[in-house]
């Protein structure tokens, strides 16, 4: 077959690869600067080169995409765009776990990352990967948060969520370094009692951060509180969200109490999805890291692209990940879809959002204090060895169940259990709280699995 864009690979896929080596997340950031101002055809070569190299790659060295490709008759050099993706199926999250060995390569490059997630429905996966993965999204988050301003070095507030701390002193200690180096501070947005809110706002003053990263619900949280209480004394900074919704009042708040805020998308297992420019119109997504996709599955079966204002199903094609690939991977988030309008700040990246679902609920604690859901999220990321599903429920009463659909046998083992009480201790403080052994917990209407429900007195 002809290859019509080769010249142009040439010039785009060699520089990459150059950036690459070495020490590459500067030149990498260099190159993605670069990239980010090509026109959207450009940006698409760009994508089916790596794509072509990634399925190749899935092809040869890995028995998972081997005997998918087989199947449909397929071979590596029928994907000569990024539209031919569709000739093969959305990987769902039952997929990814019951293939993660025959999706491992085994030929270089080798992974060096693993690391489980929980993503946002309550089922986690576990993902791992190589080096130069990791370098594109070191790369890409740099440029998407740089957007809003944030640059290496700045002094950095960080107000989310933490899993139980690392488990040795070395390892705490590393974490430590690397904050204080990087001039980081991170303040736990999951209590959000007044004290612990007053308490952010003390630590916010005192540190007086040039950019702030935060879990969206957290943001909204302390800001409403600062202005109720008139703290705020500080200049304008940007405000980096994501993990969870944005509502159009949140940001209205969020920029009084601190500064213009930006949202972004992403989730652990490829990173950086998507983040806002300084035009707030839509999140601009990572192409040259990944392919995103916005999926519509209709009833009869068949998969299309969502149409512009659709909402459709994130679908990702991790472009670098060669160790264990992810080809059209469903996140579990909806987002809307967009025309292929330019954006006005001249970027050619192509642009989704708003992001829908991902609402995680505020639960009570038994002093009545608000407790931010999404630390459960971090919790079952963790336990992603011994369970396969979870959810959290607050029951009218205020006591908390938490469902566990458990890996093998009918409970988790006993030194999981008792980190998963020791964390709703921390978390959950004079609350009673159980764990509930199920054998599958049910899809909500939209589809969607709720990871944490708060249950409401009938209306
Ligand atoms: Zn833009």
């Amino acid at each position: 077959m002809l290859d019509l864009y080769r010249p142009l690979l040439e010039k785009a896929l060699f520089p990459a690869f150059e950036a690459v080596r070495g020490r590459p997340t500067v030149p990498l950031l260099r190159y993605l600067h670069g990239t980010e101002r090509w026109s959207r055809s450009a940006l698409r070569d760009l994508q089916a080169g790596f794509l072509r190299r990634l399925i190749r790659h899935a092809y040869l060295h890995t028995p998972y995409y081997r005997e998918l490709l087989d199947q449909r008759g397929l071979r590596p050099e029928d994907f000569d765009s990024v539209d031919a993706l569709a000739r093969l199926p959305l990987l769902d999250r039952d997929t990814v776990r019951t293939s993660f060995d025959a999706r491992t390569a085994t030929a270089p490059p080798r992974w060096v990352i693993q690391k489980s997630t929980s993503g946002t429905t309550g089922e986690p996966v576990v993902v791992k990967y190589n080096a130069e993965s990791r370098h594109w999204r070191d790369a890409t988050r740099w440029r998407g948060y740089g957007w809003s301003g944030y640059r290496i070095g700045m002094r950095v507030l960080h107000y989310w969520g933490f899993g139980p701390p690392a488990g040795s002193w070395i390892a705490r200690g590393k974490v430590a370094l690397d904050r204080a180096l990087k001039r980081d501070l991170y303040v736990d947005c999951t209590p959000r009692g007044e004290e612990a809110l007053m308490s952010a706002a003390q630590q916010l003053r005192k540190f007086d951060p040039q950019v702030m990263v935060a879990y969206t619900a957290g943001a909204a949280a302390l800001a409403k509180f600062v202005l109720e209480h008139e703290l705020r004394t500080w200049k304008s900074f940007p405000v980096l969200v994501g993990a969870e919704r944005l509502w159009p009042h949140e940001r209205q708040l969020i920029e009084e109490a601190f500064g213009p805020v930006f949202e972004t998308y992403g989730c652990r297992e490829v990173m950086l999805i998507g983040s806002e420019c300084e035009m707030h119109d839509g999140m601009h997504t990572s192409m040259e890291t990944m392919i995103v996709e916005l999926v519509v599955r209709d009833p009869d079966g068949t998969v299309r692209s969502a149409r512009p204002g659709e909402t459709g199903e994130v679908a990702i094609t991790d472009l670098h990940n060669l160790a264990c690939p992810m080809i059209r991977y469903v996140t579990g988030d909806l987002a809307v879809a967009r025309d292929d309008a330019p954006c006005p700040c001249g970027r050619g990246l192509d642009r989704i959002g708003p992001i829908e679902g991902r609402v995680t609920e505020t639960l009570r604690d038994g002093h009545g204090d608000a407790v931010g859901g999404l630390v459960f999220n971090i919790l079952f990321g963790v336990l992603n060895h011994v369970a396969r599903k979870f959810q959290v429920i607050q029951r009218l009463d205020g006591s908390v169940v938490m469902k566990v659909v458990p890996n093998g046998g009918d409970q988790l083992p006993e030194p999981e259990l008792t980190k998963v009480h020791a964390f709703a201790a921390k978390y959950l403080p004079a609350t009673p709280f159980n764990v509930e052994y199920v054998a599958d917990i049910a899809l909500s209407a939209a589809g969607k699995r709720k990871v944490v429900i708060v249950e409401k007195p009938a209306a």
